[in-house]
């Protein structure tokens, strides 16, 4: 192809390229940012730089070799969307498989350009290894993602199923028909520009589509670090909260009611002062190991700060709670150097907001510890 007797197609193609390798900057800056090069993010810096270079490849001359390597950086750029997508949803990467699909376009693309075999079956070899790398593509994501992200996976899937017909169409027609059937991407026709845009405008809601994968990901986890307490691992003041509000709406709609455990470790001051501080720290974690244990699922754990603690129990009466409280209180004493004072309340949600219970559960632990500590007392009990 010449390029000075298409200046439109050949345009295209380059803006084209030049934008991928913006999208290849873009990852590799948040690979760079995240100090790690084999995240899901590398992978996709690779796969946007390998396409560009595809692209920028077809703008050479076409009796050049550059064909041939643009079809193995084809390859090479699925192959690294492919492992890319199992490095995000945390699965093992067949690199064996990756290796020997290498060795074969290689192989394959070899041999056409020592002249073994005819250049379009070469080509074909490769461009049905990429169709094959794309289904495995929209399997990885359907299989991993459709959980939490259904419509994503099913749109990202598409697209890789999409493209997976588009390659293997072009292998079959590679291997029966001659080689300038096929559409030339840097074309001057109306048709290749309609394609060069459509696949501009695809290739951008991919990359969105990487993007909203990540940048997911991430939010979720500074989400569920802010509700979350650095030294217990249990729900923060922040978290608990949020559980309790819920919990509360829970139980006005549903006409239940729901306990509350305040629960403050006696004497704390001591522990920090005769043991030392890393010794209350390790109190407090096994503290919150022993609460955790207590729980059914629906209830919640939160520490609300210092050495206090509260468990929320939906659904509960106050039977409930109260036995709760009373074998969580001698659990405590009998396992550990320390005893706690437990504050019960049980939240009548038609009658009081979630903020006088958790108060009413307060004003019992203060009780318990006025009557002597290492004891349960019961709001209005
Ligand atoms: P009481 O029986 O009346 O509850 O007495 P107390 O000593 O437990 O209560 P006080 O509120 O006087 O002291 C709480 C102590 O908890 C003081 C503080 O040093 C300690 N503390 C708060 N947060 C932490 C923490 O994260 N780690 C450690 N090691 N100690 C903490
Ligand atoms: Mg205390
Ligand atoms: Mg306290």
């Amino acid at each position: 192809m010449d390029v000075a007797m298409q200046p439109a197609g050949a345009l295209l193609v380059g803006l084209m390229a030049a934008q991928f390798l913006v999208h290849a900057a873009g990852w590799a800056m948040t690979a760079l940012m995240q100090r790690r090069a084999d995240g899901p993010e590398g992978h996709f810096s690779l796969f946007w730089l390998a396409l560009a270079a595809a692209l920028a490849l077809q703008l050479a001359p076409e009796s050049s070799p550059a064909g041939a390597l643009a079809e193995g950086l084809l390859l090479l750029a699925a192959l690294a969307v492919h492992r890319g997508l199992l490095r995000f949803y945390r699965q093992e990467a067949p690199d064996r498989v990756y290796a020997a699909a290498l060795a074969l376009a290689v192989l394959a693309l070899g041999a056409a350009a020592a002249g073994l075999v005819p250049v379009p079956a070469g080509r074909a070899v490769a461009s049905l290894l990429v169709a094959l790398t794309a289904l495995a593509g929209a399997a990885t994501c359907w299989v991993n993602g459709r959980a939490r992200t259904r419509t994503l996976s099913i749109a990202a899937g598409a697209a890789m199923v999409a493209v997976a017909i588009g390659m293997g169409a072009r292998a079959l027609l590679l291997a029966t028909q001659p080689a300038h059937a096929l559409p030339d991407l840097a074309g001057a026709s109306l048709l290749n520009a309609a394609f060069s845009i459509a696949l501009f405008f695809l290739a951008g809601l991919f990359n969105l589509a990487q993007i909203r994968l990540v940048l997911g990901r991430v939010l979720q986890h500074l989400m569920a670090q802010t509700q979350r307490d650095a030294l217990t691992g249990v729900a923060n003041r922040r978290g608990f909260m949020m559980a309790l509000d819920a919990a509360h709406r829970r139980a006005v709609r549903d006409g239940t009611r729901y306990g509350l455990l305040m629960i403050d470790i006696d004497h704390f001051k001591r522990i920090n002062d005769s043991r030392g501080h890393a010794a209350g720290d390790e109190a407090l974690r096994g503290l919150a190991i022993q609460l955790q244990h207590t729980l059914r699922t629906g209830d919640t754990v939160g520490r609300l700060g210092g050495e206090e603690f509260c468990l929320l129990l939906p659904g509960c009466d106050i039977a409930g709670a109260h036995g709760l409280a009373e074998r969580v209180c001698r659990k405590v004493a009998g396992a550990n150097s320390i005893t706690v004072s437990i504050g019960v309340a049980l939240a009548d949600a038609a009658a009081e907001n979630a903020e006088q219970a958790l108060a009413r559960a307060d004003a019992a632990l203060y009780r318990a510890k006025n009557e002597g500590r290492n004891r349960v007392i019961v709001s209005g009990g």
